[in-house]
């Protein structure tokens, strides 16, 4: 009797002291993630395509939380509101990475309500072609915006090793290297995409087709027609809040009979209703392309846009494909 009154609690004793080691580990290792959480920088982009190049720049850097601010399918932020959430996401942000260039119209926001957050702006030393924010069309300038994110990150990483990174334990020399491979890596592939427009220039140009004249829907396309030497006639920038009127409408059409406008520019993100209208009452041709305002989170996102951009040139400007 005595011996199994013995037993069980010999048993009860083990039991117990299994289960506490087991909330231990389980409590140890939540309690690891949090702080691995915790300890990441917080890089945040203001849209789709600065979110992409925090994107590339940090591929495989798990010390690094790339976020976007506003939702992958906002577009432009031409008009943009900030939202509560967006003010949260701010909050919590090491670094804010702004397109530039006015894009941003928020932007007095927040550096009023977060006076020492980093802000980089990507456009930094980057002449805006007509006062058009959109540079990350032209790939030549889209490398220089990639450029100079690497550069101030670095910089960055430099000023902040010994505060910042110090109670967030990052390896700033580690994180600086990759972040460096990562930039060459993307650098090239967005040469590649800028030797392609090289080559539809001088195609272009070679057949004598630069005097065709084209209208656009959104100031976005203007940087790869400057890049291809195409002439833009005029734009007609149509986003969620404009519309026109018949009238209006009907006064393009006559300008581009009048000035014998070849091609018609409309953007995927953007309706091409109007542009079809156009289309159906004149001689010009309606092509839409992609300005990689938008995407699936991919980080081949900029490239898959431009390439399809520059099947769509070909088939504009040279029927092919
Ligand atoms: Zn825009």
């Amino acid at each position: 009797m005595k011996r199994k009154l013995l037993f069980i609690i010999l048993l009860m004793v083990l039991i117990t002291a299994v289960a506490a080691v087991f909330i231990a580990i389980t409590k140890d290792s939540a309690s690891d993630k949090e702080g691995a959480e915790e300890a990441k920088l917080k890089l945040v982009s203001t849209f789709y395509p600065v979110y992409l190049i925090g994107l590339n720049l940090f591929d495989n850097i798990n010390e690094v939380e790339v976020k976007s601010l506003t939702d992958l399918d906002t577009g432009c932020l031409h008009d943009y509101q900030l939202t509560s959430q967006d003010m949260k996401n701010i909050s919590e942000a090491d670094i804010l990475v702004i397109n530039g260039g006015g894009m941003e119209a928020f932007l007095q926001d927040i550096k009023a309500n977060y006076p020492d957050l980093t802000i980089i702006d990507a456009s930094k030393d980057i002449e805006l072609y007509q006062d058009n924010s959109h540079v990350w069309l032209d790939p030549d300038l889209y490398i220089r915006q990639i450029e100079n994110v690497r550069d101030a990150i670095i910089s960055y990483l430099d000023l902040n090793s010994s505060k910042a990174t110090g109670s967030k334990k990052l390896d700033a020399s580690k994180i600086k290297e990759r972040l460096t491979e990562n930039a060459d890596a993307y650098i090239r592939r967005i040469e590649e995409i800028d030797l392609r427009l090289d080559e539809i220039k001088e195609k272009y140009l070679a057949a004598g087709k630069n005097s065709a004249k084209a209208v656009i829907f959104h100031d976005a396309f203007a940087y790869i027609a400057k890049r291809i030497g195409m002439p833009v006639a005029y734009s007609i920038p149509l986003d969620h809040d404009t519309s026109l009127s018949a009238e209006e409408i009907a006064a393009i059409i006559d300008d581009v009979n009048n000035d014998e406008i070849s091609y018609l520019f409309t953007e995927e993100q953007y309706s091409d209703s109007v542009a079809k209208r156009i289309e159906a009452e004149t001689s010009a041709k309606a092509y839409i392309i992609d300005s990689a305002v938008t995407g699936n989170g991919s980080k081949e996102s900029y490239i898959e846009a431009m390439e399809k951009n520059i099947k769509v040139l070909e088939s504009a400007l040279f029927n092919q494909g």
